[in-house]
């Protein structure tokens, strides 16, 4: 969580500084962010609240480091990555309780493995430096035609706060390993894992290639969007802001890949009323993310013939989870990230329980005293409702409120499954492997699993369709559709 302060009131206070153009600085920043622990509103550190100048001299400064960058030898940028993998792995457990901390991420089932998926990510593309290949075009004898992946330029980046790091790292690597340079925005509710990370960045690449600034969306947020001198927007975010960063986007033909909300949809058949498929459910629902994550399965589509009990076993194995500290390695499910955001999903609870026809099957509002009052922790909760159209079983909560639709014809199950503006992911539960695919194939997203409830892994595409967003992520074809330009040359080999 973040608040607004002067730095002379938080003098006692870690104060981390912003990279610009090699340099670890506060920049033109006269204020200062503090940076919250969610699991108990304590203040962590505080970072330099970056202005629109701050801004200017960051993309500047990658705008200078750009030439020199994009001649290093792509393997050689490669290897650069895998040198930055090394140290993230060998120090893994302080960038773990970082995230912990800011995030409020249990340390175990989240921060840890987020951590852990860093160094994963920049091991992987700095793997991918010799595929920026191109094609020849066979034209005929007379005529060489080829491409050429060429880098775009400055790359702004804007991430948010969910999975700060892993996400911040999912643009630093394929972009340098392409041959760009970075002007990155941090979270303000969770800026310091990216930072250290970007100290272990700053150790191997030359001054200007990475800046990353600290600061508020609608000041430095807007500011790196607008900005002449960047040639590509990639933002992970919510779907309003992902519109302004569009928008933004068109006033210069910058080209922009978004990474947006959803509300994707579980749909489980009879067949699987069994135990595994209630703890996949309860990992897609990324529980033990506070829900925090777009890829959450939040509307579950259970059939009518197993709908109670399901919900029975699903209830029993939720109340297990250990919700408390996010650094107490036993805990399974730790705080929601600021007061905006835990007020936001009481909200929707509060809504759940005076809605006609809505049943409150588990959970319900967070408990006022005792030790999960002091942190902002929500409870796994979920709401029965024989519709699909309610507010719940719409909006994106990003907490753990899970609804539950019941289903009887495979076709409405589909049917109710797209009636969202979203289009993330999507579950499908069941051992009938034609039905299983028939419905994955059906189901408007970019990403289904079946019998599984898994985050993702380096190497497969990731990313929405709808208003979940544009491009893909987290593979190669990600990077070079999201991070290079496609050249193409032609020659006349006839002409002497
Ligand atoms: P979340 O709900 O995950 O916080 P947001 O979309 O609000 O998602 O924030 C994601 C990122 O977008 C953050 O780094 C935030 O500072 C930034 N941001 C917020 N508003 C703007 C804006 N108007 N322009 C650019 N970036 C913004």
């Amino acid at each position: 969580m973040a608040v607004t302060s002067k730095p002379s009131t938080s003098t006692s206070l870690r104060h981390e500084t912003m990279l610009i153009d090699g340099a670890w600085t506060d920049g033109k920043a006269r204020e200062a962010i503090t940076v919250l622990n969610p699991g108990n509103r304590k203040p962590i550190a505080s970072v330099p609240r970056g202005t629109a100048e701050d801004i200017d001299t960051a993309v500047k400064a990658a705008t200078a480091a750009f030439p020199a960058w994009m001649r290093v030898p792509p393997r050689d940028r490669g290897r650069i990555l895998t040198r930055i993998a090394d140290v993230i792995e060998a120090r893994v457990e302080e960038l773990a309780k970082i995230i912990a901390e800011e995030t409020g991420n249990a340390i175990k089932t989240q921060a840890r493995p987020e951590a852990k998926g860093t160094a994963e990510i920049f091991r992987y593309f700095g793997g991918l430096a010799s595929e920026l290949k191109g094609e020849t075009i066979p034209f005929g004898e007379h005529v060489l035609s080829y491409t050429r992946r060429e880098p775009i330029g400055v790359v702004g980046a804007i991430i948010p706060w969910n999975a700060p790091v892993l996400l911040g790292s999912l643009k630093i690597a394929p972009a340098l390993c392409a041959g760009n340079t970075l002007v990155l925005k941090a979270a303000e509710d969770a800026p310091l894992g990216i930072l250290w990370v970007a100290r272990i960045c700053q150790e191997f690449l030359p001054k200007g290639v990475l800046n990353v600034i600290t600061g508020y969306g609608p000041e430095a947020g807007a500011a790196l969007s607008a900005h002449p001198g960047v040639r590509k927007l990639s933002f992970t975010g919510s779907t309003e802001v992902g519109k302004l960063v569009m928008k933004a986007a068109s006033e210069r033909i910058v080209p922009v890949s978004l990474e947006l909300g959803g509300k994707s949809p579980s749909i489980v058949y009879p067949d699987a009323n069994e135990d595994w498929v209630v703890d996949g459910i309860i990992a897609a629902m990324r529980f033990t993310r506070q829900s925090q994550s777009c890829t959450a399965g939040s509307r579950l589509f259970l059939h009518a013939d197993i709908f109670d009990d399901f919900l029975n076993k699903l209830a029993a194995k939720a109340s297990k989870l250990k919700i408390g500290n996010p650094l107490d390695e036993e805990t399974d499910m730790g705080a929601i990230i600021n007061e905006k955001q835990f007020r936001k999903v009481c909200g929707y609870v509060e809504d759940g329980l005076k809605q006609p026809g809505a049943t409150l099957r588990f959970g319900g509002l967070p408990p006022k005293d005792g030790p999960l009052s002091e942190g902002f922790f929500a409870i796994p909760t979920l709401f029965a409702h024989d519709a699909n159209d309610w507010r719940l079983a719409k909006e994106e909560i990003f907490g753990p409120v899970l609804v539950a639709i019941k289903w009887t014809d495979e076709q409405e199950a589909i049917r109710m499954a797209n009636q969202t503006h979203y289009g993330l992911a999507g579950y499908v539960w069941t051992k009938d492997i034609g039905r299983a695919l028939r419905t994955a194939h059906a189901i408007e997203a970019g990403w289904v699993q079946i019998n599984q409830g898994l985050g993702q892994s380096p190497g497969h595409s990731y990313g929405g369709v709808k208003q979940s967003g544009i491009g893909r992520e987290f593979s190669l074809e990600g990077m070079l559709d999201s991070f290079t330009i496609k050249k193409n040359v032609t020659i006349n080999l006839a002409t002497p």
